[in-house]
C-alpha cells in the first residue's frame, strides 16, 4: 500500500465571461430568414453560444504568443508562435507545424498533430464546454436589464432554490418589483419577486449588473435573446478597388455588448498521460494545466473572439 494520495484523474473550473464587444461566432455564411450571417445556436434551446472548439482555438493561438513572448533562446531555438498555434500542420517543406514536445506547453494543453496523418498526436490536457449565455441584456424602459432563466443558471451551476423560482410562466421575477410591470424589448410582463438570492452564486458578476437581473422562464429567456440580438448591416469592400462592392450589403447577429457567458474547463491530471516521446515534462497537475489556459484571457479581452475582429468586435474579459 502506498501513502501517497490518489490523485484525481481531473478537475473542473468554472468560468465567466463578459463582452466588451458585441461578439459574432458564424455558422459560416448560411442564410437564415433576414439574417446573412448567423450565429450559432443549441439545437435543442435555439439560444446563441459559442463552441468550446472556437474557444479552445483562440486560447491557444494566444497561449502560443505568451509562451512565445517569455521563450528564452538559449533552451529553446524553434518559436512557440506561430509553429504550436493553429492547426499545425507542417508546410510542405516539412517546417513549422506544431512541436509536440512533451515539454512544450501549448502543445501539451492543447494537443498537437503530427506529421500528415494523426499516428503520434496527442488530444491535449484541457477541454473547453461550449460557452452559454448566462445573463443577456436587454434594453427597457427602465433602463438595461440583464434577462436570465432557470436553465441558464443551472448551466453555470447555480441549482440552489431554483426549482419553483417561477411560479407563473409569463412573468417576471426580480429582487424588488412586485406589482409593476416591465418592458423586454416589445413584451410587456407583470413583476413578481425573486425569492432566491443570486448574489453569492453571481459573486463574479459587476455589481451593477447583478443589481439588475430579471428571472424569466426558459421558454421566454429563448423568444427574448433571439428578438433582441444586435443585427448589424455591413457591406463588403472590393479588395482591388477599395470601394464598396456592388450589391454586397449583408447583415450580420452578434450577441450584445455586456452579454454575460459561463463555461468550463476540464483539465486532466497530466501523470495519467504519455506524449510518444515520453512523460509530460510540461505542466505536473490540473492546476498547473489550467494555470497556462488562464494566460491567454487578456489576450482574449485584448484580441477577442469570432468574427468581424477589424469591424470592432468580439473582446471578452475573463471575470
Ligand atoms: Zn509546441
Amino acid at each position: 500500500m502506498s501513502d501517497a494520495q490518489p490523485k484525481k484523474s481531473f478537475e473542473r473550473y468554472p468560468h465567466v465571461g463578459l463582452a466588451i464587444d458585441p461578439i459574432h461566432v458564424g455558422t459560416g455564411g448560411a442564410r437564415l430568414g433576414r439574417v446573412d450571417n448567423t450565429i450559432v445556436r443549441d439545437p435543442a434551446t435555439k439560444l446563441p453560444k459559442i463552441p468550446g472548439s472556437s474557444l479552445a482555438g483562440v486560447l491557444r493561438t494566444y497561449v502560443a504568443m505568451a509562451e512565445e513572448s517569455e521563450r528564452d533562446q538559449s533552451k529553446r531555438a524553434g518559436p512557440y508562435y506561430p509553429n504550436c498555434a493553429g492547426q499545425g500542420q507542417r508546410r510542405p517543406d516539412g517546417s513549422g507545424g506544431h512541436c509536440g514536445r512533451p515539454d512544450c506547453r501549448v502543445c501539451t494543453v492543447f494537443g498537437f498533430a503530427r506529421g500528415n496523418d494523426s499516428a503520434g498526436g496527442f488530444a491535449g490536457l484541457a477541454s473547453f464546454s461550449d460557452m452559454h449565455l448566462l445573463l443577456f441584456p436587454v434594453a427597457t424602459r427602465e433602463g438595461p436589464v440583464w434577462v436570465t432563466s432557470p436553465g441558464a443558471l443551472r448551466l453555470a451551476g447555480i441549482d440552489q432554490g431554483i426549482d419553483g423560482a417561477i411560479k407563473d410562466e409569463n412573468r417576471v421575477y426580480r429582487k424588488n418589483g412586485t406589482g409593476k410591470s416591465l418592458n423586454l424589448g416589445w413584451l410587456l410582463l407583470e413583476v413578481d419577486t425573486l425569492t432566491v438570492n443570486l448574489d453569492a452564486s453571481l459573486a463574479k458578476v459587476p455589481k451593477y449588473i447583478r443589481n439588475r437581473v430579471a428571472l424569466v422562464s426558459d421558454k421566454l429567456f429563448s423568444h427574448v435573446v433571439n428578438s433582441n440580438l444586435e443585427v448589424r448591416t455591413s457591406v463588403a469592400i472590393d479588395a482591388s478597388t477599395g470601394a464598396a462592392e456592388e450589391g454586397a450589403l449583408f447583415t450580420y447577429e452578434a450577441l450584445p455588448r455586456s452579454s454575460v457567458l459561463c463555461w468550463d474547463v476540464i483539465c486532466k491530471y497530466p501523470g495519467h498521460f504519455q506524449t510518444a516521446d515520453g512523460p509530460i515534462g510540461a505542466v505536473a497537475s490540473p492546476d498547473d494545466v489550467h494555470n497556462v489556459v488562464m494566460k491567454g484571457h487578456p489576450y482574449l479581452a485584448a484580441l477577442g473572439i469570432g468574427g468581424m475582429g477589424t469591424r470592432g468586435m468580439g473582446r471578452l474579459r475573463v471575470l
